[in-house]
Formats: structure tokens, sequence, C-alpha cells
């Protein structure tokens, strides 16, 4: 039989079967990791094919599918290891506010550039705007602007007040959506809006100053039934990236990329290399300044690169 992991825990793993029927499973005997960089053999989202035992109650997993595709991030134990966050997902889900907390670009930025590099397509999803003034409304205008333009999809919600969550279910329909953003942009709140039998808690903004707080680090995928789900990545701040050299990043950024070979030189960095197309478009207004800026620091910061 074949069937789909919604959640581990442990070495056990729960196992939605083809015919609906909800397992709980566990690996056959001794699994080899085929890569040995990463620390877990299944993840959320890994399509599995199993039997039954004899009690009828649990299933043990002899075979995992090829994935179309997976995010990782570094292991908190071992730091030369990832850990597989999940798998085969169609879409990520990135919540974002200007308000009560503001995400900064460099984030959003940088779970783009993840994104790109795991090949997983991202929709913004601004939330709160029943919170916005003038200035607010205006930031958000010049952000879709920048967003669009380079091919980013976006949604405009409040999910405490319900406004603009239908389109929202609409587009999540037959898809494997990822859900991630910073601790108290609403994720949890637009979880049960599109979904209330989640029944997920929320906790007010100030209750995540914090730090210290211990905070859990799985993924779970709930089934919200006609092949759609959603995955919840709680306490998964970022993602990692698959290595990448330096020249590498720009590739990662869609309107960079729009570029490439044109630069004097083949090896530009687009830092300050004369004759360099990423610059003049930058000048020209044509690649958004914020971007670039995100791009430098991108360059400058060596965590997750070779
Ligand atoms: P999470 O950490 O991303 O899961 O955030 P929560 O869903 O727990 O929400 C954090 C806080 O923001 C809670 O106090 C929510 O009531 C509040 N919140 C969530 N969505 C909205 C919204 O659309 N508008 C307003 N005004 N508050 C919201
Ligand atoms: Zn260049």
């Amino acid at each position: 039989m074949n069937g789909l992991i919604l959640k581990s825990v442990g070495s056990w793993y729960d196992i939605l079967c083809e015919n609906k029927q909800l397992y709980k499973g566990r690996l056959k005997g001794k699994f080899k990791l085929d890569d040995k960089k990463l620390t877990n053999p299944i993840a959320v989202g890994d399509t599995v094919s199993f039997e039954i035992e004899e009690n009828q109650q649990t299933v043990v997993i002899d075979k995992i599918g090829d994935r179309l595709n997976y995010i990782i991030r570094k292991s908190a134990h071992k730091t030369e290891h990832s850990h597989i966050i999940a798998a085969n997902i169609d879409e990520a889900f990135l919540v974002v506010t200007l308000v009560s907390p503001q995400t900064s670009t460099g984030f959003i930025d940088r779970f783009l550039v993840s994104a790109e590099s795991f090949r997983i397509p991202v929709s913004i999803i601004f939330n709160k705007i029943d919170l916005y003034d003038s200035k607010s409304t205006h930031y958000q205008e010049e952000l879709i602007e920048i967003y669009q333009s380079i091919g980013y999809n976006y949604f405009t919600v409040s999910a405490e007040k319900n406004i603009g969550v239908e389109p929202l279910v609409k587009y999540m329909k037959g898809k494997k959506i990822l859900i991630s953003g910073h601790s108290g942009v609403g994720k949890s709140t637009l979880m049960n809006r599109i979904s209330p039998i989640l029944n997920l808690k929320t906790l007010p903004v100030s209750n995540f100053a914090n730090k210290g707080v211990h905070t859990t680090t799985f993924a779970e995928m709930f089934d919200l039934g006609n092949d759609t789900f959603l995955i919840d990545t709680p306490g998964i701040k970022e993602f990692g990236l698959v290595e990448m050299e330096k020249y590498e990043i720009s590739h990662f950024f869609p309107e960079m990329r729009a570029l490439i070979g044109t630069c004097k030189f083949n090896t530009c960095l687009h830092k300050n290399e004369p004759g360099c197309a990423v610059q003049n478009a930058v000048s020209a207004g044509t690649i958004s300044s914020s971007r670039y800026k995100s791009y430098l620091s991108m360059l400058e910061n060596d965590d997750n690169r070779k």
C-alpha cells in the first residue's frame, strides 16, 4: 500500500493511506540513509509504501518514493548535518506583516532565495491589513510592485477580521502548501481561518518577546480534504540553503538571473565591478535597491555556504 507522511514523532510516523485511513508506521529494520549528511530518512510530505502488520494497527514502511523537492535546515546538534523539514511541496506561503511586528525585506529576500534554491514557488501573504494606516498601505503597495514584477504571487489578508481569506483557500485547492513566517505574524490565526478544524493555539505577540522559550521544531502536515494539504513549520524561522558559491547567489534572485551573461566580466559578483549589468539596473531603478541590499548582505554573510 502507498501513503503520505503527515507527521513524525521519534521513530514513529503518521501515514495517510491512499484509502484515507490513518496509520502509525515505522521504518523496516535498519534503514540506510542514502545521503550521509541528512539526519532523518523520512520527512513530512514523503510518499512511502508499507505493509500492515499482523496486529492490523501499525504498519512497516519498506520504501520511500523519489522526492520532487525538499527543504532542509542545519541540524541543531550536528553542524555538518542537515535535517529535512518537508518534501514534495507545491508552494510555500510566506506570511509577513508590515505592522505589529514589521517583517524586514532582508528576511523576506532570504526566504525567497532559500525557496528558489529548493525550486519551490512562493506566495507572499501580507497579513494584518486591518491594522494599516495610510503609510503602511503605501509601503505595502511598494513591496507588491517590487515582488510582483519579479514574478512572485501575493495575497493581502486579515486573518483576524477574515478579509481576503476566501481567494487564498480557493488558490490552495489540490496543492501541498508549506506555511512559514516569523512568530507573531498570525500564521496560526490564518491557518485556523483557512480550516477551523485545525484549532491551533494562538498567542499574543508580546509572548514572543522571550527569546529563551523552547519551541518545537517539527513540521506537520494537515489534511484539509480535496487533496489539499497544509504543512506547518512551528519554531522554524529560517531554512537552509543548498550549498552555493558566491557567484551563484545572484542566480536565486530571478531579476538578476535574467541578466546572466550580460556583465562585462563573467566572474562578476555585481558589487563594484565595471560594466556590471546588475549595478546598472539598480541605478536605472529596474532592480529594486532593497533587493540589491539583501543581495549584498547575503554575499557578505558566509552562513550556509561552501
Ligand atoms: P503566529 O505566531 O504566526 O502563529 O501568530 P498568531 O496566529 O499566534 O498571532 C499572533 C497575534 O497576532 C495574535 O494576538 C493574533 O490575534 C494577532 N493577529 C493575527 N492575525 C491578525 C490580523 O489579521 N489582524 C490583527 N489585528 N491581529 C492579528
Ligand atoms: Zn555584474
